[in-house]
C-alpha cells in the first residue's frame, strides 16, 4: 500500500481532490491517507486489483460482437463487485463493526446504481446497510437521508418484495427511537413485524423477532413494563422454537444408526446450523432479554426457566459446551421450585448431545 501523489481525480469515499494513488492497483484515487487507510481494511484490500479492468480505458474492438462481449464482461464483473462488497458490509454489520462497513456498503451502493441505475429497487438494500452503519455510529441525519432515498425507491416501486420493505421499516423505526419520537418509532416497528410475517408466511419466523424486540425496548423506554415483557417473551418463544428444531435434528442424527443415516442423506447439513447472521441477532436479543428478566423486581419462574433453556441451545449450537452447560443447570434451578412442571423431553435430548461431545463424554 504505498502512496503516490496525484492531482486532479477524485477520491475514492468522498469526491474530494485527490492527492494519493493506490500503488498496488494505479487506478483508485484518495483525498488522503486516512480515507485510503479506511477504505483498504473495509474493502479495497479485496477488490484492488478487481477494480483494473473496470476502471482502465477498454481495448479496442474490432467488432459489435467483441465490444457487446467486452460490455457483458463489464456487467457480469459489476454484478459480482456489487454483492460481494455489500456481504463484506453486512459482516461488518454482524460483527458490531460500523466503521469499516461503511467504505463496502458505500461500494455496494455505487456498483448498484452503475448496474441499475439510479432509482431501482436493487438499490435498496445497499442503502439500508448505509443508514443501519450511519445510526450505529450515532449520525443519526446521514442515517436520515439514506433512509429517505430508499423509502422514496420503495414508495415508487409497487413491486418492491416484503423482506426489504420489513427492513425499511425496522431502519426508521431505530431512526425514530434514536430521536426519542417513540411513537412514530412503534408505528415502523408494527410495520417491520407486519412485513415480515407477509414475507415469511408465520408470525413464528426468526426474521419477526427484531420487530418485537426492537418495539418492546421502546415499550420499555415508555415505562410500559408489561407489554414490554410480553414482547420480550414473545422474542424468546422465537428463538427457542427456531433452536428446539435444530437441536431435535443433531438429536435425530445423533440416535440414528449410521447405515440408516447414509440412506437418508442427501448432502443437506447446512439447515441444522445456524449462520452467522442469526448468531449475532440471538446474541444481541437474548442477552439485553436475560439482563431484563433478571433485574425485573419479581421474575417468574417459567419465563426464567424458557429463557435459559433457549440460551442454552444456543450456546451448544455456537459449540460453547461450558456455557450450555452452565444454562442447563440454571434450568434446572429454576424448575425445581416450580410447582408443577413437566419433565422437558427437548431439555433431556440437549443434555444428551452435550454428553456425547468428546470433552463432556466421561
Ligand atoms: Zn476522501
Ligand atoms: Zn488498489
Amino acid at each position: 500500500m504505498a502512496l503516490e501523489p496525484e492531482g486532479e481525480r477524485a477520491g475514492e469515499l468522498c469526491l474530494g481532490p485527490a492527492t494519493v494513488r493506490c500503488a498496488a492497483c494505479g487506478v483508485t484515487y484518495y483525498c488522503d491517507v486516512d480515507h485510503q487507510h479506511a477504505d483498504w481494511v473495509s474493502i479495497h484490500e479485496k477488490i484492488c486489483q478487481l477494480l483494473i479492468p473496470l476502471r482502465t480505458a477498454p481495448p479496442f474492438y474490432n467488432s459489435d460482437k467483441e465490444r457487446k462481449l467486452g460490455q457483458e464482461q463489464k456487467r457480469s464483473r459489476e454484478i459480482f463487485l456489487a454483492g460481494m462488497t455489500y456481504d463484506t458490509a453486512q459482516n461488518f454489520l454482524f460483527e458490531g463493526n460500523h466503521e469499516d462497513a461503511i467504505p463496502a456498503a458505500l461500494h455496494s451502493l455505487k456498483f448498484s446504481i452503475s448496474i441499475h441505475g439510479p432509482n431501482s429497487v436493487e438499490l435498496v438494500p445497499a442503502y439500508l446497510v448505509l443508514a443501519e452503519t450511519s445510526l450505529g455510529l450515532g449520525h443519526l441525519s446521514q442515517g436520515e437521508e439514506y433512509l429517505s432515498q430508499a423509502h422514496w425507491i420503495v414508495l415508487k416501486n409497487a413491486h418492491c418484495s416484503r423482506d426489504v420493505q420489513a427492513k425499511l421499516h425496522r431502519n426508521l423505526g431505530l431512526l425514530h427511537a434514536a430521536k426519542g419520537n417513540l411513537d412514530d418509532s412503534l408505528y415502523h416497528l408494527a410495520n417491520d413485524v407486519y412485513f415480515a410475517c407477509c414475507a415469511f408466511g408465520t408470525t413464528n419466523h426468526v426474521a419477526v423477532a427484531g420487530g418485537y424486540f426492537h418495539m418492546a425496548t421502546v415499550f420499555f423506554r415508555q415505562n410500559r413494563m408489561d407489554v414490554a415483557d410480553s414482547l420480550y417473551s414473545e422474542v424468546v418463544n422465537i428463538w427457542y422454537d427456531h433452536f428446539n428444531h435444530l437441536i431435535d435434528i443433531q438429536y435425530q442424527k445423533l440416535i440414528t444408526p449410521a447405515e440408516i443415516d447414509l440412506l437418508s442423506e442427501e448432502g443437506g447439513t447446512e439447515e441444522d446450523i445456524l449462520d452467522e447472521k442469526q448468531q449475532a441477532e440471538a446474541t444481541q436479543m437474548l442477552n439485553p432479554i436475560l439482563e431484563f428478566r433478571e433485574q425485573s423486581p419479581k421474575p417468574r419462574l417459567e419465563k426464567m426457566a424458557k429463557l435459559f433453556h433457549t440460551l442454552a441451545m444456543f450456546y451448544y449450537l455456537i459449540h460453547d459446551l461450558p456455557k450450555a452447560d452452565e444454562f442447563v443447570m440454571k434450568v434446572l434451578q429454576a424448575t425445581e421450585h416450580l410447582p408443577e412442571h413437566e419433565p422437558n423431553d427437548s431439555l433431556y435430548h440437549l443434555v444428551k448431545l452435550i454428553k456425547s461431545k468428546p470433552a463432556y463424554a466421561k
